[in-house]
């Protein structure tokens, strides 16, 4: 596995025996979050140059077929990673309500009052991207970045890139017990 990515099989991820800390920075989990971790849907480059045509071939076709979803039990989050998910999903809410509530408030002040102050383009054009800022946070925000968990393709395990140390070794242990 590439860049010290630890995996873990499905069952034990279902099972709600995962580590006590977090996978990012190791440190003990005060939340514990159930959710469905996907597999990638892009075809992974260096993993296509390393096996035969036909198996690349076979491998694309399957990809586009299915996405592998695999249900997290009890995922643990320190103080941190909760933190950066409430802070970057409270962004992504207010960018995106107050966005469209400045493009609402625009289009109704010039319906209703007639106006054509300069103001108006602000607000229309200022809400308008602040929506489509808000996915950023919201993707950042998200559960798959915050565990850093991706199912493997096969579905048979979720592979967690650059884990902690403390988590891969709490990961080795529970398997082995
Ligand atoms: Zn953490």
């Amino acid at each position: 596995m590439a860049n010290g990515g630890v995996r873990i099989p499905v069952e034990f991820v279902a099972s709600g025996g995962l580590p006590q800390c977090c996978a990012a920075h190791g440190r003990a989990a005060v939340r514990r979050v159930d959710f469905a971790v996907q597999s990638r849907v892009r075809v992974d480059g260096d993993r296509l140059l390393s096996s035969s045509p036909l198996g690349v071939a076979d491998r694309i076709g399957e990809r586009a077929r299915r996405v592998e979803v695999a249900r997290a039990r009890s995922w643990p989050l320190c103080r941190s990673c909760a933190r950066r998910r409430s802070v970057l999903f409270g962004l992504a809410q207010v960018l995106f309500w107050g966005g469209l509530a400045s493009t609402a408030a625009a289009l109704l002040i010039r319906l209703i009052g007639g106006e054509q102050a300069a103001f108006l383009g602000v607000l229309l054009l200022g809400g308008f991207f602040a929506v489509l800022a808000s996915v950023a946070p919201f993707v950042a925000g998200s559960l798959p970045r915050i565990t850093r968990a991706r199912t493997s393709d096969d579905g048979g395990c979720v592979i967690v890139e650059n884990p902690h140390p403390t988590f891969a070794e709490q990961v080795r242990g529970g398997l082995s017990r």
